[in-house]
């Protein structure tokens, strides 16, 4: 297993839709592999193909205990609306918004070995759902940032010092240095950040 490098926003790989995976071996599950122990070294919630450079529709998750993997997700229904919870991301990393996103959501998919699964989520492991769902198709949070969250989060992206935050971030991150994904819920303290 290897902890892989997180490409930061710029990357051309973060703006293209990944494709569905249609081999289910030793190479898929050993992404699968890398990926977890990738997002478990920088304590993040959650952590997509694309933002280790694979182009690939497969993320894995641990949030609150529930932790798993999940290729060629779909989500089936979004019901509700959460509004309170900061969300992050490892790509842009030292900002967080609170963004509005559905409290329920339904997602099937299938898991490494290509068995056929579903999941059912609410509340932050919901969120990250839609978080790496988005990575997916090229997407990225703070795209859906609207009004005075939007013109800040462009600012500090544009930012002459930004390259230094992701260069000091890439660094830093071993020491559990993130963004600000879950800040304030029910198990903050140690919680992870970032997705
Ligand atoms: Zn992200």
């Amino acid at each position: 297993m290897a902890v892989l490098s997180i490409r930061m926003i710029g990357d051309p790989v973060l703006r293209t839709p990944a494709v569905e995976v249609t081999e289910y071996g030793h190479e898929l599950a050993r992404l699968v592999q890398n990926m977890l122990e990738t997002m478990h070294s920088v304590r993040g919630a959650g952590l997509a193909a694309p933002q280790v450079g694979v182009g690939l529709r497969v993320f894995t998750y641990a949030v609150d205990g529930a932790e798993g993997h999940v290729v060629n997700p779909e989500l089936l229904s979004a019901e509700g609306v959460q509004n309170d919870d900061q969300e992050g991301c490892l790509s842009v990393p030292g900002i967080g918004f609170a963004l509005p996103r559905a409290e329920l959501v339904q997602l099937r998919g299938f898991d490494v070995t290509g068995q056929p699964m579903q999941l059912e989520a609410e509340g932050m492991l919901a969120r990250c759902f839609q978080h790496e769902s988005d990575h997916l198709d090229g997407r990225l949070y703070i795209d859906r940032l609207q009004g005075d969250d939007r013109r800040a989060a462009m600012r500090a992206i544009r930012h002459s010092q930004y390259n230094a935050v992701t260069t000091d971030t890439l660094t830093k991150r071993s020491s559990s240095v993130g963004s600000v994904f879950g800040i304030g819920g029910p198990s903050s303290g140690r919680r992870r950040t970032g997705a």
